[in-house]
């Protein structure tokens, strides 16, 4: 049967492939496939684990207190008679010596397949077995990782789910694999890029939540905010992921793979057509010279910037450095390195470092998630978690100066708004300098850009072009908080307006202040990489454009074409409008 599920564009193309679902565990669980060879030694884990928790569950049934209510030990014997159930030992078996999937990822897949066969079970008292085997499973799982097997309490239960690069180079699949999830968070999604698989769907996420913007840098068809996606596909279904018009169609016939098919190809041409523009000026047709500039999550995506023709990175997005490492923080050194690599990497091109911006849908670890903030955006998060830890932010901006010393650097920091926050960072700065200044190492000169990205930074421009030397638009954050749109929530997402008038009016306004001011204004939020808005940025002034490097050959074909005096007319036209963007559309 074939059925379609909708949900959010956000990367586009099309991806035909065999669905992997990627089940949400409540323990961290590695996915990664093995060699043949290591089969065996994958059973025996998994063999291992299963002595060793049911001798747990033994022990815990025979010293239960006679007092104690009948349900207890009844349910330890629900638990030991599911540690010996055929179907899940055999559905495992057949993950790990069919499909290579490691131990944990076998046991989390197979726990899907019968979770479902509980869930259309007519009779309740079966069904509510389900939750008996999903605490089984996370024994096992809890085991397998050294953890102590007594399950957490409800209230620390999250579903989360962690993925290894390494092991997803894998070589033994020919079909192509396309992934469903409930969720991933950014550094999940991250360790995805050169992984086997060809698309992208999860249930939640807004189109500029973060992982979101990865799934986007990473190039392949991704679709967010699916709902319940990963509930209505099966393992293993043909899918086709349709990412330009935000659709998933499970199951579908040979007529419609023949159409998709077709659309693929047609993608493919106007990839290579576009890439014939990589080495053109971006120069419009009135001679303004356009500046298109990568946004970065990793030092290593400075090839594919480069390859794309950027002129330099706009935005390295730091945070990556410091995710998914359970809270060891890189250290001086390690930064250094990187942000050295990411300089070397664009050949005397400049790159702009931001300062670390976790917090919101940015979390450190998976298990952040489950600190109870009451509203992260509007928590510690960016320059403010920053400036409350001194210790860690010195050590960043000696790292960056001391990068600095190999190539043009610009520091850029993240949701500042207001004076005192701005003082404290110029008064860090030159604590980083003089740190480095008493130790003798070398570091090199930055210009230093603040990002604007709260409203109150907006409407507060003349104190940021005093302070700085460049302003970004961080225009995914001045949506979220001008609109009051939590950015990564897919119940909202159909009020982000990136035209909302009210974001228009905030854009021109730095625009036109910063020009004024003779000061650079670069726009790095995910409307700099959206092409059909191009002419609209051109015409409200916009020179400096940062994107996703696999989006800048689109941008730069809009720009050859236009012509910004008659872009800048028609900008205030449609500014001044009720519907901006319908008066896009019209054009
Ligand atoms: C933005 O807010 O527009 C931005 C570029 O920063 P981030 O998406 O990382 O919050
Ligand atoms: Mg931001």
């Amino acid at each position: 049967m074939t059925f379609s599920i909708h949900g959010l564009a956000v990367a586009r193309g099309i991806a035909i492939g065999k669905a992997v679902l990627v089940a949400s565990s409540r323990v961290d669980v590695a996915h990664y496939f093995i060699k043949p060879d290591q089969i065996d030694e994958e059973l025996h884990r998994i063999t291992q684990a299963r002595a060793a928790v049911m001798t747990e569950v033994q022990r815990l049934h025979q010293s239960v207190p006679k007092d104690a209510p009948p349900e207890l030990p009844a349910l330890l014997e629900v638990h030991m008679m599911l540690l010996q159930d055929e179907m899940l030992a055999d559905g495992v078996k057949h993950w790990v010596t069919d499909r290579l999937y490691n131990a944990e990822w076998a046991l989390t897949s197979q726990l899907e397949v019968v979770a479902r066969q509980f869930d259309d079970m007519e009779d309740a008292y079966l069904r509510e077995r389900k939750g008996d085997l999903e605490q089984v499973v996370e024994r096992l799982l809890r085991h397998m990782k050294g953890l102590p097997t007594s399950l957490p309490q409800p209230a620390e239960r999250k579903p989360s789910s962690s993925w290894h690069q390494d092991h997803l180079l894998d070589d033994n699949h020919e079909v192509p694999l396309v992934l469903i999830a409930h969720d991933l968070s950014p550094a999940d999604m991250l360790q995805f890029k050169q992984s086997v698989f060809t698309g992208f769907v999860t249930d939640v996420g807004g189109k500029t939540s973060h992982t979101a913007i990865v799934a986007r840098s990473l190039d392949i068809p991704a679709v967010v905010g699916a709902r319940n996606a990963s509930q209505l596909v099966r393992q293993d279904d043909w899918v086709i992921i349709d990412g330009d018009a935000g659709v998933i169609i499970v199951g579908p016939s040979p007529i419609i793979l023949a159409e998709y098919a077709f659309k693929q190809r047609q993608a493919e041409l106007e990839r290579e057509r576009l890439a014939r523009l990589r080495h053109t000026p971006a120069v419009t047709l009135d001679g303004q010279a356009i500046h298109l500039l990568a946004n970065i999550e990793l030092p290593e995506d400075t090839r594919i910037a480069m390859d794309m023709g950027a002129v330099g990175v706009g935005l390295f997005r730091s945070e990556f450095l410091f995710m998914g490492r359970e809270g060891q923080l890189p250290g001086e050194e390690e930064q250094y390195q990187a942000y050295r690599r990411a300089v070397e990497g664009m050949h005397g091109l400049p790159v702009t470092i931001r300062t670390v911006d976790v917090g919101a849908d940015k979390p450190l670890d998976r298990t952040a998630k489950d600190e109870a903030h009451l509203n992260p955006a509007l928590g510690l998060r960016a320059i403010r978690w920053s400036l409350a830890d001194p210790v860690m932010f010195l050590s960043q901006l000696r790292a960056i100066l001391r990068a600095a010393a190999h190539g043009k650097v610009n520091l850029l920091i993240p949701m500042l708004g207001n004076a005192k926050e701005i003082h404290q960072t110029f008064q860090l700065l030159s604590q980083a300098r003089q740190q480095l200044d008493k130790k003798s190492v070398a570091y090199g000169p930055l210009r230093i850009g603040a990002m604007i990205e709260v409203p109150a930074a907006a409407l507060s421009l003349p104190l940021f072009l005093k302070h700085f030397d460049f302003l970004s638009v961080g225009t995914n954050d001045l949506i979220q908080y001008t609109l009051a749109i939590d950015r990564a929530d897919e119940q909202v997402a159909h009020l982000y307006d990136p035209l909302h008038p009210a974001i228009l009016h905030l854009l021109a306004d730095t625009i036109a202040q910063g020009a004024a001011a003779g000061k650079e204004v670069a726009l790095c939020g995910e409307m700099a990489g959206d092409p059909g808005l191009t002419r609209l940025l051109l015409g409200l002034g916009l020179r400096y454009f940062s994107m996703h490097p696999t989006q800048i050959l689109r941008v730069k074909q809009e720009v050859l074409r236009a012509d910004t005096l008659r872009l800048a007319t028609w900008a205030r036209h449609v500014m001044a409008a009720e519907d901006p963007a319908a008066e896009i559309l019209k054009r």
